[in-house]
């Protein structure tokens, strides 16, 4: 009896296996009539705002598939694919250029880009950055790459040298999700970054009542002490807000004070004089 029902388990698990790897080919292939079509990504921004006076200093580029039949696809459902098929370094390269390009004239301090791991450990990686930035016209300092930690994990060298160069070039280096990893602050100690941002995780775990959350008291004392700047993401409350900037972290990004737009939303926001 328990043997028929283990039976019957594997074979609905093949099924599911055949169904998943089907998805995933189809994904692929997809993915890759996209990159030649040329027009089928589009690029989110979401505000980063000042912690006390909410105005919005930065925005951070989120990329978005539109997919001719399933519609508008979250970079969860294709980015980790075209990591493992080779596809992110043209997606990647397009979203920076893209982003910096639009950006560029835009009243804020930065601009974020966020790094796949297989980004961050190619080689050829701050030329690419260097074209993209002379292509827009911007300055470097106002571009933040975001990388997680999690990313060092494979050719740790080459994406400690990348990232020292990006740095040597004037570009920010953000640490992403930050808390998440096994050993997030032994990798402060032993690498510069200009920023933090504390995984929304930790922030939706701030408890008031409970004197907040120790593990971002923690994050921010380390970087104010450190100069790091600090951003806490996922903010959706304010109380969240309110308890983030009393304990001194500079900026916020989060549904409550703005979700994701797409490029011509937030480029009319400025033209309306709303930000900065
Ligand atoms: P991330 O860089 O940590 O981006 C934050 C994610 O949280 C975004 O999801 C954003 O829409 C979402 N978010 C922002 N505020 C809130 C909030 O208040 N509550 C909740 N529940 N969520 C919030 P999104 O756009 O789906 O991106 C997911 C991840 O995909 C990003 O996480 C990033 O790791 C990756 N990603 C996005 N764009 C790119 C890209 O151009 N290249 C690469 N390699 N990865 C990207
Ligand atoms: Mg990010
Ligand atoms: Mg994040
Ligand atoms: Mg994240």
């Amino acid at each position: 009896e328990a043997k028929a029902r283990g039976r019957g388990r594997v074979v609905l698990f093949e099924e599911a296996m055949d169904a998943s790897v089907q998805r995933r080919q189809a994904i692929e292939k997809d993915l890759r009539e996209a990159i030649a079509a040329g027009n089928q990504f589009e690029l989110y921004y979401q505000p980063v705002h000042d912690a006390r006076t909410r105005a919005v200093i930065g925005a951070e580029a989120l990329v978005r598939w539109r997919h001719p039949l399933l519609g508008l696809m979250a970079p969860a459902t294709f980015v980790p694919i075209a990591e493992e098929c080779g596809l992110i370094e043209p997606i990647g390269e397009w979203v920076l250029r893209e982003a910096l390009a639009a950006a560029r004239d835009w009243p804020l301090e930065s601009i974020a880009i966020n790094l796949s791991a297989v980004q961050l450990r190619n080689p050829a990686l701050v030329d690419i950055v260097q074209g993209a930035i002379m292509a827009s016209g911007i300055e470097p300092r106002r571009v933040e790459l975001e990388i997680t930690e999690t990313s060092f994990v494979e050719d740790e060298d080459i994406c400690r040298a990348n990232v020292a160069a990006l740095r040597a070039q004037g570009v920010r280096i953000a640490l992403d999700d930050f808390g998440t990893g096994y050993s997030s602050f032994t990798h402060l100690r032993t690498f510069a970054v200009d920023r933090i941002k504390v995984d929304r995780s930790f922030v939706a775990g701030i408890n008031r009542r409970e004197g907040g959350s120790a593990i971002i008291r923690a994050i921010v004392g380390l970087a104010n002490a450190r100069g790091i700047a600090v951003t806490a993401e996922g903010v959706e409350t304010d109380g969240q807000a309110e308890w983030l900037a009393a304990i001194g972290c500079g900026t916020l990004q989060g549904y409550l004070m703005s979700k994701p737009m797409p490029a011509r939303a937030i480029g009319s926001w400025f033209d309306a004089g709303i930000a900065a």
